[in-house]
């Protein structure tokens, strides 16, 4: 081959190759997709989608290699690690599951179903004080109240939000301003709301990518951002329905985010995490109102 037209062609190639490995390193998929072959996976075992795994456990904040030098070389392989079995007791902890450390089959069954993209150990905050008071019985966990100026909130919706989506979104809102001090007014102008709604696909800039249909299906950024995200890749439906993923239900969970609640580990309470498609919707939990009274005492 001609060596001008060779090396073109290298420059090419590498490029694809930088193109493709930018593409990949920002990337996650469905965890119904990788976990089908993973189960009874363990420390010490060589299993091909291990490497989705620790991407699912990194994003959502059970492991972070950053921690754990030692063990950089296994970030980007098919190894389960010491730092992949933290990761796993750490999930198994926070949905009161047995301890096992590697993927028993209560492990992948609640994995493998759809959730909200936030991750769920965060730090607990208190307002008013510099300590965390939860009784033993309060399973909400509380990231960042809005100012106690700031009780009128606005929203506004990007164009890719239907009119047939708008309806259960703001009966979501609606039903938060019956348990909290929030009242929620809408705004066309996008770049005003303090919640700003829309649907979005894959890679879509705010350096939480969704995952396709399945796993991760909505995210919502806590005070004062405000950005409300759905995945568009999910079926959505404005009614409970088989197959379908239930807007009203999703908007009651991410609203809460933006009132600054974090996850719940009890299944009764609208702040848990995991959902299930054409599952019916849930009223709040007493979690959820004893959350957001923690949150906002004195109003
Ligand atoms: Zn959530
Ligand atoms: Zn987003």
């Amino acid at each position: 081959m001609n060596p001008k037209i060779s090396s073109s062609y290298t420059l090419v190639f590498s490029a694809i190759l930088i193109i493709c490995h930018a593409h990949s390193s920002n990337k996650i998929s469905s965890p119904g997709d990788f976990l089908r072959d993973l189960n009874g996976t363990r420390k010490g075992d060589n299993a091909k989608g291990l490497i989705e795994l620790k991407k699912y456990l990194a994003y959502l904040g059970y492991i972070n290699y950053d921690n754990y030098p030692a063990n950089s070389i296994h970030v980007n392989d098919d190894f389960f690690d010491d730092v992949v079995e933290s990761g796993v007791k750490e999930y198994q902890n926070f949905f009161k599951l047995r301890l096992t450390g590697f993927l028993d089959q209560e492990t992948v069954n609640l994995m493998s179903k759809p959730r909200c993209g936030m991750p769920d150990n965060l730090y607990n905050f208190s307002p008013g004080h510099g300590k965390v008071h939860r009784s033993i019985s309060a399973r909400y966990r509380l990231v960042r109240a809005w100012p106690r100026d700031k009780r009128n909130l606005t929203f506004s919706y990007s164009l890719d939000v239907t009119a047939a989506a708008k309806v259960p979104m703001v009966a979501a809102l609606l039903k938060w301003s019956e348990i909290s001090p929030f009242r929620f007014i809408i705004t066309h102008v996008y770049d005003d709301g303090d919640m700003k709604i829309g649907f979005k696909s894959r890679d879509h800039g705010d350096g939480h990518p969704f995952d396709g249909k399945g796993g991760i299906l909505a995210h919502a950024f806590y005070p004062p951002d405000g950005r409300v995200h759905f995945d568009a890749d999910e079926i959505w439906a404005a009614e409970v329905r088989p197959g379908t993923m239930d807007i009203y239900t999703v908007a009651l969970h991410e609203a809460g985010h933006i009132l600054g609640l974090g996850h719940s580990d009890d299944p009764n309470a609208v702040m848990y995490p995991h959902i299930d498609y054409g599952q019916a919707r849930k009223p709040f939990g007493q979690d959820d109102i004893n959350g957001i009274r923690a949150l906002y005492p004195n109003n």
